[in-house]
């Protein structure tokens, strides 16, 4: 999604919040727009940071190293993950960076040096209380760590709570690495308990992180996943696929289609197959106004970024199929940041099953939220969550200046 095109679709549904052209234009515009030129090694690279609202708290989100990242699409993101984080209910504004560079081709002690001329370039506007960074697109929990020392050698003190996505022994949250798909399970949960739905099949796009740990963790809560794919090709049986068996084909030979008990299907019969859930986990603009008529589910629950088009949503949205949207589906990974914060800030680290249970507290309470104006109509489900997080946003700076 462009930037613009976020203009266009706040604009049609301002009203439904009841916000002012003043406070829709407060909304619209970031608090900061910070660029730099990093150099390393002879090289230079643009490096930007965006922050948007920090009326409900510091400004959240990650950082992604990709050779395409630009400043519109960081303004974009980082709109973004402050309706997200307002939707998730954890006390964060909108905030996003990147770098305009392509990490592969780069020597680890180049990526190091990029991950510490990022920090020394934005430290002053960045920290516990300002804005707290993260993992996205190519960047890891080894370049948080290098991201934190760095920090911590400017400012002369140790501060965890600078950034999250670390490494559990630097002060990372237990499941971090699983969150975004267990939050996305949790939310399907309380949908399938509101629609009655009781057959559990499920279809799966996409098997890298969230994907993956989508089919594993759907598998684990009683769902038969009978199809999932890869950018290689899909895979379908409709007694269900084995998910460890999968998983270790998966890691020996980096094709799903390598699995041997199940029939190659094309990606278009995947997302055509009868099944209670789909799940979008691989890229944006998967369901389009083209192939969102096959679609044969009664849930969508995208744990990937923007997989529904606008047009698409209201085509699912007319034939009566739920769509769970990302700002909720993969808020579990935010929520999780949100509880490493909360740790490194107490210096008191929970277990596996407490921050577990504290993950399925909030999504279900985010949920919760949002299913009762759903459930009154005429709105899809996005648009409810939207109007629910600029209600959020809005209010709480009208608080602080009303
Ligand atoms: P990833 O790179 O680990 O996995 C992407 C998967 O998509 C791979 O299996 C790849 O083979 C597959 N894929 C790529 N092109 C495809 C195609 N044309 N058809 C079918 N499959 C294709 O990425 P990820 O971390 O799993 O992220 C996936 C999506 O989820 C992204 O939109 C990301 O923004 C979103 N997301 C991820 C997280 C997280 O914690 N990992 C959090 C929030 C949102």
């Amino acid at each position: 999604m462009t930037f613009n095109s976020i203009q266009i679709f706040l604009e049609r549904i301002a009203p439904l919040a009841g916000i002012t052209p003043q406070e829709l234009l407060e909304l619209q515009t970031p608090a900061r727009e910070l660029t730099a030129q990093l150099h390393v090694h002879g090289k230079t690279y643009p490096a930007y940071r965006v922050q948007f609202s920090n009326a409900r708290g510091p400004f959240k989100g990650g950082i992604r190293f990709h050779p395409e990242v630009e400043l519109d699409e960081v303004k974009s993101l980082a709109f973004w993950m402050g309706i997200k984080t307002a939707v998730a209910d954890v006390p964060f504004g909108g905030g996003k960076g990147g770098v305009t560079v392509d990490p592969k081709i780069l020597s680890r002690e180049e990526l190091q040096e990029l991950s510490r001329a990022y920090v020394k370039a934005f430290y002053q506007h960045l920290g516990p209380t300002k804005d707290i960074p993260a993992p996205d697109v190519y960047t890891t929990p080894q370049i948080m760590a290098w991201m934190l020392d760095e920090y911590e050698t400017l400012m002369h003190q140790s501060t965890p709570g600078f950034i999250t996505g670390k490494p559990l022994e630097l002060g990372g949250s237990k499941i971090r690495d699983i969150a975004t798909a267990l939050g996305g399970v949790y939310v399907l949960e309380e949908a399938m308990k509101k629609l009655n739905l009781r057959e559990k099949t499920a279809v799966v796009q996409g098997f890298g992180n969230a994907g993956m740990n989508a089919a594993k963790l759907l598998a684990e809560h009683g769902f038969k996943v009978i199809a999932v794919c890869d950018s290689k090709g899909a895979i379908y049986n409709k007694e269900g696929l084995d998910i460890s068996e999968l998983i270790n084909v998966k890691e020996k030979t980096d094709m799903v289609t390598s699995y041997k008990n199940a029939q190659q299907i094309t990606s278009a019969e995947l997302l055509a197959l009868p099944c209670t859930v789909l799940v979008p986990a691989a890229l944006s603009g998967a369901i389009t106004k083209d192939n969102a008529d096959v679609v044969n589910a009664k849930i969508v629950l995208e744990l990937a970024n923007g997989p529904t088009t606008p047009q698409a949503d209201e085509l699912l949205h007319g034939r009566t199929i739920l769509v769970l949207p990302d700002i909720l589906a993969n808020s579990g990974g935010v929520t999780v940041s949100y509880f490493e914060w909360v740790q490194n800030n107490m210096g008191y680290y929970w277990t596996d099953a407490e921050v577990r249970e504290k993950l399925k507290d909030k999504m279900v309470t985010a949920f919760g939220n949002l299913w009762p104006e759903y459930e009154k109509g005429p709105h899809d489900f996005r648009t409810v969550a939207y109007v629910h997080a600029i209600k959020k946003i809005v209010g709480a700076q009208r608080l602080r200046s009303g």
